[in-house]
């Protein structure tokens, strides 16, 4: 099955990363492999200490906002190699790609990347695409969409993202 967790609303990284937890509750390999942010979120040092989660960053420190450079593209198609890989595998039973869509945004990797990585999911495997902004290309095919809005955000009040909460 394929979901993706858009919308600019909060809480696609979090539900990406509480279906982690459950899966791992039940005993499934899961791999999670974060595109465009390098600094360490407190969540993969919690993840990091369950032995069934693998959790992989490919992006350099706090870019997201500012223009890519050759060094984020060679990270997020070394990202998407790896994803690959683990998909073909075929030990994980849930594998997570943590703003794939924002990787696309940017344009470092390509739609058509990301769709023969789909393609090449198992059907009896989860694939989760995280991030706002998902192209329709992908919800397409995708077997679940959430579209998280955001009724209210704190952001928009000034207040930044606190250790614990958001990262
Ligand atoms: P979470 O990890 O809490 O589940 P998310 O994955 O849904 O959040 P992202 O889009 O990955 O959300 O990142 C949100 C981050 O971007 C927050 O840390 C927030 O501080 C920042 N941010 C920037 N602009 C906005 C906005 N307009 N609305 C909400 N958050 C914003
Ligand atoms: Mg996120």
């Amino acid at each position: 099955m394929i979901q993706v967790y858009t919308g600019n609303g909060k809480g696609k990284t979090t539900a990406a990363m509480g279906l982690a937890l459950r899966a791992a509750g039940a005993g499934f390999n899961v791999y999670i492999c974060q595109f465009a942010k390098g600094h360490l979120c407190s969540e993969h040092k919690a993840l990091k200490k369950l032995k069934n989660i693998k959790v992989e960053q490919f992006g350099r420190d706090c870019f997201v906002r500012r223009k890519p450079v050759q060094a984020d593209i060679i990270l997020a198609h070394q990202g998407l190699e790896k994803a690959k890989k683990i998909i073909a595998c075929k030990k994980y039973r849930l594998v997570i790609l943590d703003e794939i869509n924002i990787a696309l945004k940017l344009r470092l990797v390509s739609i058509k990347e990301v769709l023969d990585l789909i393609k090449h999911t198992p059907k009896n495997m989860e694939l989760v695409l995280t991030g706002r902004d998902a192209p329709a290309r992908i919800t397409k095919v995708a077997d679940l969409v959430s579209d998280i809005k955001d009724l209210k955000h704190y952001y928009l009040k000034g207040i930044k993202a606190r250790r614990g909460i958001e990262l």
